[in-house]
């Protein structure tokens, strides 16, 4: 039973790009997700093909920094995880920072740990529609878990 979808429970995808992955940060990024509250529900070690990436940045295919864009996400393995809760999506992008790290505020992953946007780090989805579609790009519905959060009465009220 995978399937554990509610009304405002969402899920989203977080990755953690080769730079961050290079740079030791996958432990720090992931603390900040349980932390704040968030389920595990998938998680993996991965070097995308460009196959993969052209999927996953479709929507930027015509951008001048396309290019760039699928090399950056090649040069080695990185992250790939999706996390699960109350408007995780949003929440996300918030504990994300800006597209650009100059525009990010301290305390967000961007904003602490990177300065230059073609080295941002990570990557988490924009909405519940690119979630969706970016969860079942990167995860078979098998390795979604499904399982209780101990905690979720002292988090959920
Ligand atoms: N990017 C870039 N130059 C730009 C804009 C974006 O290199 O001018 C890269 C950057 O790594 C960014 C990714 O393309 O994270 C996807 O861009 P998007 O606008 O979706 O930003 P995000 O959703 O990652 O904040
Ligand atoms: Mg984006």
């Amino acid at each position: 039973q995978n399937n554990c979808w509610t009304g405002v429970n969402e899920r989203t995808l977080v990755a953690v790009k080769p730079d961050g992955v290079q740079r030791r940060l996958v432990g720090e990024i992931m603390r900040r997700f349980e932390n704040r509250g968030f389920k595990l529900v998938a998680l993996k070690l991965v070097q995308a093909s460009e196959d993969l990436l052209r999927k996953h940045y479709w929507d930027l295919r015509s951008k001048p920094f396309f290019r760039g864009l699928m090399s950056y996400m090649s040069e080695g393995p990185m992250v790939v995880m999706v996390w699960e809760g109350l408007d995780v999506i949003k929440t996300a992008r918030n504990m994300l920072g800006e597209n650009n790290p100059a525009d990010s505020l301290p305390g967000t992953i961007r904003g602490d740990f990177c300065v230059e946007v073609g080295r941002n780090v990570i990557h988490g989805s924009d909405s519940v529609e690119s979630a969706e579609k970016e969860i079942s790009l990167w995860f078979g519905q098998n390795e979604l878990h499904c399982w209780v959060h101990n905690s979720r009465p002292w988090i959920y009220n």
